[in-house]
């Protein structure tokens, strides 16, 4: 029985050892950053960006993988699942908070299945439709839409998705409710309003910023609390009416449970060097949005960013009554 303990007792220094030695020397390899939504997309665009600068700072390459569906749910259950190793990551956005009221059978706990980096950014969404579409502003839109409420169509990315939430704000908000056609992602459903296959959606403007300013596409309202420098024509949904419609798409990155502290602590200061990289600074400024601030590129703050927005959203979605399996 001695003995027993003893070489048990040695095993688990030994794998202490181990992970302790491969913490000093992470990153070996290539990493993976799970995007839970299709490529081309807003948040795809958002961890590529990262993920180039943070591949720069950490020696190894940092590549994205799209793993899209279910509003996200799909990625963030890969990444749960995965080994804590460091090689798979996950960057998802407010979705990680609204999916874990609106999905009942989630495979994963939002709050407990994950270790967390850091924050990224928060990225306004702005109210667009095909270019075509026959309204010119955000009364002009709420009034056709109301008369022909059977006809209009709307893209999400499922249930889940930034435009799901987003779609169903303002459908609350109008009292009117139409056809949702959902998309792996707002990448796609891009493709589909500009060929006027699908008639509106409410999108980050990672996504909407080029098309909004060519005139591609119609754009109505940011849902930013001020007019956005990268569109300084858009009027806030608050200044067309649209008050309770003020809220930002937040973005973090995280690793699966389980995953050291000091490679969490090595990603998160990675992802603060990205963060203050002047091209990302650039890129992001131009997409109409900001990074976070170094100190919320931290475990901390995603992890009470994360328990605040669960909070926040629980009683809006338990009052719209949208639940999915
Ligand atoms: N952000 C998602 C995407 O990248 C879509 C969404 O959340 O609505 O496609």
């Amino acid at each position: 029985m001695k003995r027993l303990i003893a070489s048990l007792s040695v095993a688990v220094a030994c794998t202490v050892l181990a992970q302790a030695a491969n913490a000093q020397t992470y990153p070996e390899r290539t990493i993976s950053v799970i995007v839970p939504f299709a490529a081309g997309g807003p948040t795809d665009t958002v961890a590529r960006l990262v993920a180039e600068a943070m591949s720069r700072d950490l020696g190894q390459q940092v590549i994205v993988e799209n793993v899209g569906g279910a509003g996200g749910t799909i990625g963030a259950a890969r990444v749960a699942a995965a080994e804590a190793d460091g090689y798979t990551l996950l960057l998802h956005h407010i979705g990680m908070a609204t999916s874990a009221s609106l999905y009942r059978n989630l495979s994963y706990d939002a709050l407990n299945a994950f270790e967390y980096v850091g924050l990224v950014t928060e990225v306004p969404m702005t109210i667009i439709a095909r270019p075509d579409f026959p309204a010119d502003d955000l009364q002009g839109l709420i009034e056709h839409i109301k008369a022909n409420a059977d006809d209009v169509t709307y893209a999400n990315a499922g249930i889940g998705a930034a435009s799901h939430l987003c779609g169903m704000l303002f459908m609350s908000e109008i009292e009117t409710q139409v056809t949702t056609v959902p998309y792996q992602g707002t990448g796609p459903a891009m493709t589909d309003i500009l060929g006027g296959q699908v008639d509106f959606m409410c999108d980050q403007t990672t996504n909407t910023t080029s098309q909004i300013s060519s005139g591609a596409v119609k754009a109505y309202a940011t849902t930013s609390p001020e007019r956005l420098e990268a569109l300084p024509d858009l009027p806030t949904a608050a200044e067309a009416g649209l008050a309770s419609m003020e809220f930002g798409i937040w973005h973090g990155i995280y690793a699966p449970k389980g995953t050291p502290a000091e490679v969490t602590q090595r990603l998160s200061q990675s992802l603060q060097v990205a963060l203050e990289d002047p091209n990302v600074v650039e890129r992001f400024a131009s997409l109409a949005t900001l990074p976070e601030p170094k100190e919320n590129a931290t475990p901390e703050a995603l992890k009470a960013k994360l328990e605040r927005e669960i909070a926040r959203w629980k009683p809006l979605i338990d009052s719209a009554g949208v639940y999915a399996d």
